[in-house]
């Protein structure tokens, strides 16, 4: 399946625990069932947000964005990062006000129904969409996967909470439950929000594909030709790799640009989704772009 796909996926099943949480919440009272509602309704912004959003990274280059769009998927799991953590505010809110006004909880046993109901549902999807996640490198997927995953860890909280507010009556224990959870969710938040701004700043390709370039530039180079200055980067599932490839000065160009072609290839085929950009130099000559300061 493809990743949108499984976004849209996504986008049905936060909607079917909407309903199972808040039903949950509607016949028990219990503020961290609402908790927990809440939750998933951030999961159904977030889940159409990616969607939009992988959309616009699948858009081929234009004259504006000539590298292509692949970035804006950080800009999903930045903005649903944003969204968790209004939402934890939007819980504490409600508990530290229940704390203040205890109100008695009804009908349990059925509201747990409808969370585990919901929770397993949340719990399948999110594991089949973390391992498409990595496998298709979707920051979009993995982002509101790990999301899916806190959620089923919340439910479980709160299931153990609501359980021991059954066993001992004390009803002061379901906001504190409510207040945890919130407080989970927003370190969610905070390292979606972290996680996609450091991914912006031009992160260097995964070890294991770096390996593979330069296993594939020791292939090629020998007494004759070397290649340096070899960088690289990612954007959302696009990789980039830049380097120089040095040559004898008496080579015509015919026969360097046939070994570059080949060179390329041969990257590209090692690495799937990379872009290489492969400089040609005499050997004697070198390139001095790594000297070139910001102007200020
Ligand atoms: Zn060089």
């Amino acid at each position: 399946m493809e990743v949108r796909t499984y976004l849209k996926i996504s986008v049905g099943v936060a909607l079917a625990t909407i309903a199972l949480k808040t039903g949950a919440w509607w016949v028990t009272a219990s503020v961290s069932l609402l908790s927990d509602a809440m939750e998933s309704l951030v999961n159904l912004a977030g889940a159409m947000f990616a969607l939009v959003m992988v959309t616009i990274a699948a858009r081929p280059p234009d004259e504006d964005h000539p590298y292509g769009h692949h970035k804006a998927e950080y800009f999903s799991s930045g903005f649903e990062g944003v969204l968790i953590f209004a939402a934890a505010v939007g819980i504490i809110w409600a508990a530290v006000s229940r704390l203040l006004h205890p109100q008695p909880l009804e009908a349990l046993g059925l509201g747990l129904l409808l969370s585990v109901l919901s929770s397993t549902l949340n719990g399948a999807l999110a594991w089949s969409m973390l391992r498409k996640g990595r496998a298709a490198r979707s920051m979009a997927l993995q982002a509101d996967a790990r999301h899916l995953f806190t959620d089923v860890w919340t439910s479980a909280g709160v299931l153990v909470g609501l359980g021991a507010v059954h066993l001992t009556g004390w009803l002061w224990l379901d906001p504190v439950v409510a207040i945890g959870v919130a407080l989970n969710i927003m370190r969610e938040g905070g390292s979606l929000v972290s996680g996609s701004a450091d991914a912006l700043m031009d992160r260097a390709i995964e070890p294991d594909a770096r390996a593979e370039i330069d296993k594939v530039l020791a292939g090629f180079g020998h007494q004759t030709i070397r290649f340096d200055h070899v960088v690289t980067r990612r954007a959302g599932q696009r990789r980039f790799v830049d380097l120089h490839m040095h040559m004898p000065s008496s080579w015509t160009l015919g026969r360097a640009a046939a070994v570059r072609g080949s060179v390329e290839q041969a990257l590209m085929s090692a690495v799937p989704g990379l872009r290489a950009t492969i400089q040609l130099l005499p050997l004697d000559v070198e390139a001095h772009f790594n000297d070139v300061e910001d102007p200020i």
